[in-house]
């Protein structure tokens, strides 16, 4: 752990980032200026490259725009701007991040059906299929990749490459998985892969973006139901304009996304990362059950991400106290948030390893027994 964070974050997003990520925003950069839009569009091919893993980079097929705001606000500028005003969406819904997605559509009052899933369920790829075999309305799908709310890594090749067969547009919420999770959007059926600069890139929060299939995204051109949040506009002013933005571009993260992406590459790239990532949920798993606690999850459903544990019962365990007294020895975790069980999450994703993992072992046990806590 750097000795200038007065925590590690074990959080998913933000994150633990390093310090030469945090450097790179000690400078001012000009909107305008060529230097700072030639990283603009260098951020973008790099973007690009990443959604094609395992071959040559897809940039006929696919492109990438960036967009101001945290994730939530990529997602409405991306199910808002693509979804013409006859379209419907399938919503798969299996947590609270699924639930957003419905909630935007209802709130731009776009058409769309929910399928519920429960939180600690994978969707089923059978009854997706029934469901766009018996309602021909529906012209886009939308999940989420790593459903953050539980941990769980839905499937997201199955579903889109059912998307594809049935002709429908598929939406990927890959927030929390992107970059820290090998993936192909061509390989996937995925036309638009939506994520942000502060999850797996392990940037700092202020901007998403979208990966998305060009075909569609041309097709889309005054489907925006906003503004701001015109994903079409957005991509042509990036086109055009060499890496401008519409509006002030968020410079100093922006660089400091640039860099995190450099060191992407330095680690090994995305199948590095998903190594120490996995290294590291696997750690946390084996020392956490070792002290006596249980995962909300069974091991196959689990992404490297975060990882939901139960409270303990009968003890009196509550989340405040245990959260402050592992912050007070240096690591911040996270409140639960699945909606049938009390649970915490613990983030495997950021400038983590598993030396980290090991010392958090350590001060758990420790905050055990400062809390008297028999489990
Ligand atoms: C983090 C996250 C989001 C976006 O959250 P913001 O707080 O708006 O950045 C959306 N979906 C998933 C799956 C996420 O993990």
């Amino acid at each position: 752990m750097d000795d200038d964070i007065p925590y590690l974050l074990l959080t998913p997003g933000p994150l633990t980032t390093t310090r030469t990520v945090r450097a790179a925003m000690l400078q001012d950069y000009c909107t305008w200026d060529d230097e700072y839009n030639q990283r603009v569009s260098d951020i973008r091919h790099r973007l690009v490259r990443l959604a094609s893993h395992g071959g040559p980079p897809d940039s006929d097929k696919f492109t990438s725009v960036l967009m101001q705001g945290s994730g939530t606000f990529v997602v409405e500028a991306t199910i808002g701007s693509i979804t013409p005003a006859n379209g419907k969406i399938l919503v798969i819904n299996n947590g609270a991040y699924g639930h957003r997605i419905a909630q935007i559509a209802t709130r731009l009052r776009i058409c769309h059906q929910v399928l519920a899933v429960e939180e600690t369920h994978a969707p089923d790829p059978d009854q997706i299929e029934q469901i766009l075999q018996q309602d021909r309305d529906i012209t886009h799908v939308a999940m989420v990749h790593c459903e953050t709310t539980t941990g769980m890594l839905n499937p997201a090749a199955e579903v889109g490459q059912l998307a594809q067969r049935y002709g429908k547009v598929f939406v990927l919420d890959a927030m929390s998985s992107f970059g820290g999770i090998p993936l192909n959007c061509g390989q996937f059926g995925v036309d638009y892969l939506i994520s942000s600069a502060n999850k797996c890139i392990q940037g700092t929060p202020g901007f998403g973006f979208v990966i998305a299939n060009r075909k569609h995204l041309a097709a889309s051109h005054g489907c925006a139901r906003s503004l701001s949040l015109d994903l079409f506009d957005q991509w042509q002013e990036m086109e055009e304009r060499a890496g401008k933005w519409r509006y002030t571009s968020p410079t100093h993260v922006v660089r400091a996304f640039l860099q995190a992406l450099i060191e992407l590459d330095e680690e090994g790239g995305v199948v590095c990362r998903h190594q120490r990532y996995t290294a590291n949920q696997t750690r946390l798993v084996e020392h956490m059950e070792a002290l006596g606690f249980t995962t909300l999850l069974p091991r196959s459903l689990q992404s490297p991400v975060i990882t939901s544990f139960l409270f303990p019962r009968d003890t009196g365990f509550s989340f405040m106290p245990f959260y402050e007294a592992l912050k007070r020895r240096r690591f911040v975790i996270y409140p639960g948030k699945a909606s049938h069980a009390d649970t915490f999450r613990i983030g495997t994703i950021g400038n983590v390893f598993p030396d980290d993992v090991d010392q958090l072992a350590i001060a758990v046990r420790e905050t055990l027994q400062e809390l008297n806590l028999h489990i």
